[in-house]
């Protein structure tokens, strides 16, 4: 689950019913994607934007990957991509010339990639677990490279456990569940007891959802990229509660490779 109500978010999930503008929302597990040729439809002395695109965009507390563009006349390093259609490759480092129509090879930084997939499904474990065990409801995450935080809100905060929810979540990774892609009418997702999200909350003009399933334990509508099983993430470890006010509380963890 990427925070489900961010405004962000909500848009990347809007353009679901666009996967032809949002390559990686096609693919599952999106660990290791492959290096893909296109060419350049435009630039500015910022960013380049590309006929298609894999590249995962900032959104839903996700940050966007890296990648290098390249031909035998140029390349740059791209270290953002954001955009909701069309996606504007932030570049910096360019070396050589480049003009609209060229063809361009992008090769995605798989290790910054398949580290914000693990973190990332983590994040799912850890929103479904406190939600199993406490009834708390994920109210924002910011997903990093090293760590990673999610605000947690409760009924009653004080019930919470660090090292409880550390250890049902390391359990779940050992049982290496798999991590399923879907996409599902949201009448389907009312009726499923796993979906844990309101989807009152959710943007009532979208019917068709990617959603992504852990296990038997867990639904959520996602645009994120994950892992295909639990077991490739490693073991978790929190390393940090604070409080954020009434109800509230920032979780911070790492994974221990
Ligand atoms: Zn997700």
């Amino acid at each position: 689950m990427s925070l489900p109500i961010g405004k962000d978010h909500q848009l990347i999930l809007t353009s679901v019913m666009m996967m032809n503008k949002l390559l990686h929302l096609n693919h599952h597990p999106g660990t290791s994607p492959s290096p893909f040729k296109t060419h350049i439809s435009s630039f500015n002395d910022d960013f380049i934007e590309l006929a298609e695109s894999y590249c995962y965009p900032m959104g839903g507390g996700q940050p966007s990957d890296h990648a290098v563009l390249s031909n035998k006349r140029f390349s740059c390093n791209i270290q953002d991509v954001r955009g909701k259609e069309t996606l504007m490759h932030y570049f910096e480092k360019i070396s050589g010339e480049f003009e609209v129509g060229d063809e361009i090879t992008c090769i995605i930084d798989t290790k910054r990639r398949n580290q914000l997939c693990k973190m990332h499904t983590a994040q799912h474990l850890i929103s479904a677990l406190a939600n199993e065990e406490w009834k708390a409801e994920t109210v924002g995450n910011q997903i990093g490279v090293e760590s990673t935080r999610i605000d947690l809100k409760f009924e009653n905060r004080d019930v919470f456990d660090a090292s409880h929810l550390q250890s049902i979540v390391n359990n779940e990774i050992d049982n290496a569940l798999e991590v399923k892609m879907n996409f599902r009418e949201v009448n389907d997702l009312l009726d499923d007891p796993l979906v844990r999200i309101n989807m009152d909350r959710m943007p009532p003009n979208i019917n068709l959802w990617r959603t992504i399933a852990i296990g038997d334990i867990d639904v959520c509508p996602c645009a994120g990229t994950h892992v295909a099983n639990t077991r490739e993430i490693p073991q978790l470890e929190i390393t940090r509660v604070k409080s954020k006010g009434a109800g509230k509380l920032r979780v911070e963890y790492k994974l221990n490779e």
